[in-house]
């Protein structure tokens, strides 16, 4: 608290990332990084951009990039915009397009940034409660009540996914707000609604190269949608920063799009990791939940989650555990390598025995 501070910002409750911790030799799976690095074209992508050119301001526009995603996604560049981060894409998508008199609906267990966005921009919204087995339930989202309509597919931390007709549904019976599907983890097994964008005006298909692309450290995050609401997010975007993609990024997200069989043979990989790993923690008697993401979101029916979380960095494995009280007992655990999940399961067989 300071006296300096401004009204809005002393009441902010802000979003918390996940440990990037400085010891090494940690088997880190608490962030959904991929394991992989980027494909190596990205590399010499960036490698070949940093030169003397770099005294000059990027494109704005970041127009070959966006030139790129279109048309890997069969769109027009009108109906992509790109941030530094999908998380600035979602800051700007909430400023311009949910925020709106009605309340902005999400699920109650999603992507934790969403209520910290709420507060920064003073946005009406409410929680609607997933179901038991925590899914999304889209006839919740029927109601005719919603300002906007936002929520991850696959959901975060749960993993679970929707299928496109069930995304469709909650976009087709809501066609005068938006409805912003973030697919932060589409690329592991879920259905994309960019299928949906050229029948729905109001849809809004966000997605990042963090996590599928191996790129978290480059900040690259992508919307997609009618050129109506890219438009808007320019309006934010403009009167914010014009130059959120630096050259580096542009460089290296053109690239990771044109590496389409490196993308297929990575994510793939993980895909497979991840059969093996629901296995390792099924046969030691953990819960977990069906994943179509780059995690699982497991817990024990036994051991409370948060002294397994305990155990596991005590023997080098970090994973995340969040304090809600409907998600407490478990532990969103990120697929490594076959390496990694093996020594992860290993620890876990020894903190339960
Ligand atoms: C990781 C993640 C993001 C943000 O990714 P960026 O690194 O900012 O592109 C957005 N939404 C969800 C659900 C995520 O898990």
């Amino acid at each position: 608290m300071s006296r300096f501070w401004s009204h809005l910002v002393s009441t902010l409750d802000p979003y918390v990332p996940g440990e990037q911790p400085r010891i090494q030799n940690l088997i880190k799976l608490n962030t959904n990084e991929h394991p992989y690095g980027p494909s190596p074209k990205v590399i010499a992508a960036i490698a070949q951009a940093s030169d003397a050119s770099l005294r000059l301001y990027p494109d704005p526009t970041s127009l070959a990039l966006r030139q790129a995603i279109a048309q890997r996604e069969s769109l027009d560049a009108e109906q992509v915009f790109v941030g530094n981060g999908s998380d600035e894409v979602l800051a700007h998508a909430f400023q311009a397009l949910l925020k709106q008199e009605r309340p902005l609906l999400f699920p109650d267990i999603t992507y934790s940034f969403y209520p910290v966005y709420c507060g920064l921009y003073q946005i009406a919204h409410r929680t609607i409660a997933l179901d038991a087995a925590l899914a999304i339930r889209p006839e919740d989202y029927l109601h005719g009540d919603a300002g906007g309509i936002i929520f991850p597919n696959p959901n975060a931390p749960t993993g679970r996914g929707l299928a496109l007709d069930a995304v469709e549904r909650v976009v087709a019976g809501n066609p005068d707000v938006v409805v912003v599907i973030d697919e932060a983890y589409v690329d592991f097994g879920g259905q994309s609604a960019t299928l949906l964008i050229d029948r729905y005006p109001n849809l809004l298909v966000v997605q990042t190269m963090s996590k599928s692309r191996s790129l978290a450290g480059l900040r690259v995050g992508f919307a997609m949608g009618h050129p109506d609401l890219i438009q808007g997010l320019d309006r934010v975007k403009n009167s914010f920063n014009s130059y959120p993609l630096d050259r580096l990024a542009q460089a290296g997200g053109v690239a990771a799009i044109e590496d389409e069989a490196y993308f297929q043979q990575t994510r793939h990989a993980v895909m497979q990791t991840r059969d093996g790993l629901v296995e390792g923690l099924g046969a030691l008697g953990f819960d977990v939940l069906p994943s179509l993401a780059n995690f699982v979101f497991a817990s024990h029916p036994r051991r409370p989650a948060e002294g397994i979380a305990a155990a596991l960095r005590e023997r080098g494995v970090i994973v995340r555990h969040f304090r809600h009280p409907r998600i407490s007992n478990y532990l969103r655990i990120t697929v490594g390598t076959d390496q990694q999940c093996g020594q992860l399961v290993a620890a876990c067989a020894e903190i339960l025995a």
